[in-house]
């Protein structure tokens, strides 16, 4: 009995090795992110055949209550991984959300309450860092559009690592201070982000720091499957018939896709079609563009839009992301700044969840594809929501009401009462023609 137990949580490494996603050119498992010979991006490869031997529902299930419960299909090789409880955010049924939409079976994934700080990027920043300190690196850095850089500092905090992140200047108050204070060293560029981009290719190069999303970025991208694996598990060991995503670069995209196909590949739940529809901001949609004009190839565009957690105007994986969306029946849609502000308030007064800019892009996407037809009424949908609302409070100042103040009397209570029922009434009045 303890022996089986011990073999059964014994984790394999099964990662293999880096192969181009172009030309299929093969690199040992180093701190590389791009192919020698055609520039293409190094994706992971994993031994399946080994993972379906030794991977069951059980095993997983007896494994920790984060992203680690998924080892074996993550490319780490150490059994003591920075765990900081990423991970097993709640799926809830939407009922309100889906009634009032007109749909049946929606759910939500709620990494709005990702640990520790309150975004996805939790769960690729802890494959990353992990994954920096097996190969001996002491600083690790980001180019980020905010939520990256809480995600960095604060798992670099924790671990012990010297941390130095990037952002655009301009980003939200919330997201400079929930980077600032962790203590790493904060470099506010004056630039977007993809200056940002470029300006930390170089860096990487001549400081030789790891970069999350550049010289780490295939182990990294990698930690975006856990949102593929704990909506399957969480689904019953089921895949949905529907996925709504948000789309910065498109890594996430592309990633919840390769997660769904590895648990079918490995026999952990029965293949299924998926379809895959993308959300971005009208201000900075360049892969939404590139879907509807059909083409395969990005034009990179300047970002001008409140989402700017999502708004990364020359996209990595922008082809990869349309290639998806095409071939499994999905869309890839963009929604402007006052439909994301609409959104966010939608999701939070049908399902009391707070969320930022990009929740509000991938909620008011969701509409649209209803309305549109796009999505079925009895269609098992999943919404990704990727980041919390606190951390983008300016979006919604002045489009949400103000508290009533009142003096700390009965009188004026009741007075005040009465003032908000009348507003309410006039407020719901049905539209007489
Ligand atoms: C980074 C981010 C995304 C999408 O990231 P990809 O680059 O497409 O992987 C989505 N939502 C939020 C809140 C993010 O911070
Ligand atoms: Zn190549």
């Amino acid at each position: 009995m303890t022996q089986a137990t011990t073999l059964q949580n014994q984790v394999t490494s099964t990662f293999k090795s880096l192969k181009c996603k172009e030309c299929g050119e093969e690199y040992e498992l180093k701190a590389a992110h791009v192919c020698e010979f055609c520039f293409g991006p190094l994706e992971v490869t994993y031994d399946y055949s080994t993972l379906s031997q030794t991977v069951t529902r059980e095993s997983i299930q007896a494994g920790p209550h984060s992203i680690w419960r998924y080892r074996s299909f993550l490319p780490v090789a150490t059994d003591t991984p920075i765990d900081v409880g990423t991970g097993m955010t709640p799926l809830l049924q939407a009922h309100r959300l889906a009634r009032r939409l007109g749909i049946e079976q929606l759910y939500i994934k709620n990494d709005a309450v990702n640990m520790p700080t309150l975004s996805f990027k939790d769960r690729v920043v802890s494959v990353a860092l992990t994954r920096a300190r097996e190969l001996g690196f002491s600083k690790v850095s980001c180019a980020s559009t905010g939520n990256l850089a809480n995600s960095t500092a604060a798992i670099a905090a924790r671990a012990g690592l010297d941390c130095c992140v990037f952002i655009p200047a301009d980003l939200e108050a919330g997201k400079v201070m929930g980077t600032l204070i962790y203590g790493p060293t904060v470099m506010a560029v004056q630039g977007n982000y993809d200056q940002v981009n470029r300006l930390c290719s170089e860096v990487a190069n001549t400081h030789g720091w790891g970069f999350v999303n550049i010289n780490l970025r295939p182990y990294y991208s990698e930690g975006s499957k856990t949102l593929a694996y704990e909506v399957a598990e969480q689904l019953g060991w089921q895949l949905p018939d529907h996925v709504v995503v948000p789309l910065a670069s498109g890594s996430l995209f592309t990633k919840i896709y390769k997660g769904f196909q590895e648990f079918a590949q490995v026999g952990l739940v029965d293949e299924k079609p998926v379809r895959f529809s993308g959300a971005q901001a009208d201000g900075c949609s360049p892969i939404a563009q590139a879907y509807r004009e059909n083409r395969d190839f990005i034009t990179p565009v300047k970002p001008n839009t409140i989402a700017k957690s999502i708004a990364i105007g020359n996209p990595a994986d922008g082809v990869y992301a349309t290639e998806i969306a095409r071939k499994t029946n999905g869309t890839i849609e963009s929604v402007s700044d006052a439909e994301i502000i609409e959104g966010i308030k939608l999701l939070a007064e049908t399902e009391g969840i707070f969320t930022e800019t990009a929740g509000g892009t991938t909620i008011a996407v969701l509409k649209k594809l209803v309305e549109a037809g796009n999505i079925a009424r009895d269609e098992r949908t999943v919404v990704y929501i990727t980041g919390n609302g606190l951390k983008t409070q300016e979006a919604v100042q002045g489009y949400i009401g103000e508290p009533l103040t009142i003096e700390p009397k009965l009188d004026s209570f009741e007075r005040a009462l009465e003032r908000s029922q009348v507003l309410e009434r006039l407020e719901w009045q049905p539209v007489l023609v």
